[in-house]
């Protein structure tokens, strides 16, 4: 393991005074890159991690659920004090929530019955109302997630359907915010980008930007779960929150854009969750599973690309929301990931 440096404190009462936000609205995006020191040590390349659980949401989901909001606002589809109706594995519905408390908008989250306990708490504590879907079932169902969604939105007039697997503000919102992100804090020097793909809007959206500020020269990465279909194996099991598709067993993210991604790279759930696991133990950063996708994808991208290459990975949320899964020994062990 590689000692990191870690410069001393500053001098209390030299930084400078902070702003005053009006909302923490204002605090979505902008995000931190880090780079790693231990993980990536002996490699010839930099890996840097994005770090959106610094969202005040704690993921990057923030950004989409303020782009949807505002742009639906814009549009009209969303009128003043309006009920928005969504289905989602977790972090969109955080978003959601906090946007929707800021903005007057009341928010309905369908969601998986194997929720974490700590994003359901969220969820209540931002006021949003939760009902419980079959995420197995099929799109005939009405236990279906969106047949649901779709049923519950239907009884509340006025109210407005995100259907964030579906919206272009999903992507844009990576498009204008993430991939110019990365550009400036690299000082344009990135040359690989590497994110995993749940609706396809973080990697569709950062890499179509990363492509056209580099003139083509940006490889884009998507990180694929075992057991989903990205990467062209058969639907399995995702034990991966948030990302992989069963398509065609479900429907096609419209959001995911696979004419932006060069590469889509499938990692075993044990490679994963060994990531995570390291990335808290060697590098202090506490992250979710998808970070630990995005990472272990983003050492062997950098172990194989010319020395002196700069992997960037998405890193799309942090650890605390998982503490009863990836962190418990119990629950890896019982899902068969433990070492
Ligand atoms: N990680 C987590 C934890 C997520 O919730 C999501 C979104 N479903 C992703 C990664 C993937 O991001 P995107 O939807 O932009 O592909």
């Amino acid at each position: 393991m590689t000692m990191i440096d870690v410069p001393p404190p500053p001098t209390p009462g030299t930084a400078p005074a902070a702003g005053v936000c009006d909302s923490v609205a204002e605090l979505i995006g902008n995000t931190p890159l880090v780079q790693l020191r231990s993980l990536s040590d002996g490699l010839p390349s930099r890996v840097l991690v994005k770090l959106e659980n610094r969202n005040p949401g704690g993921s990057s989901k923030d950004r989409i659920a303020l782009n949807m909001i505002r742009s639906a606002e814009a549009a009209g589809d969303l009128a003043p004090g309006a009920t928005i109706v969504e289905a989602t594995s977790g972090n969109t519905g955080i978003g959601l929530a906090l946007i929707g408390r800021l903005t007057g908008h009341p928010v309905v989250i369908v969601h998986a019955a194997d929720i974490s306990d700590e994003k359901r708490k969220v969820l209540l504590a931002y006021g949003a109302r939760l009902v419980e879907a079959d995420w197995d079932a099929g799109p005939d169902d009405a236990a279906n997630p969106r047949a649901l969604a779709d049923a519950i939105a239907a009884d509340i007039p006025g109210s407005w359907r995100p259907t964030q697997f579906a919206n272009r503000a999903n992507p844009e919102a990576h498009y204008r915010g993430t991939g110019p992100e990365i550009w400036r804090q690299t000082g344009g020097a990135v040359t690989h980008f590497v994110a995993s793909i749940g609706t396809g809007g973080t990697v569709s959206g950062t890499g179509r930007y990363l492509r056209e500020a580099s003139a083509g020269a940006v490889r884009v990465i998507g990180a694929n779960p075992q057991g989903s279909t990205y990467g062209g194996d058969l639907p399995g099991r995702i034990l991966v929150d948030g990302v992989g598709t069963a398509w065609p067993r479900d429907f096609w993210p419209q959001t995911f854009d696979p004419a932006a991604v060069d590469e889509i790279r499938t990692i075993d759930d044990r490679e994963v969750y060994r990531t995570v696991r390291r990335l808290a133990a060697e590098e202090a950063l506490l992250l979710g599973p998808s970070s630990g996708l995005a990472v272990a994808t983003a050492l062997r991208v950098a172990s194989e690309a010319p020395a002196g290459s700069t992997v960037v990975a998405i890193a799309p949320d942090g650890g605390i929301n998982y503490l009863t899964k990836a962190f418990d020994p119990v629950w890896l062990d019982a899902a068969g990931l433990g070492d």
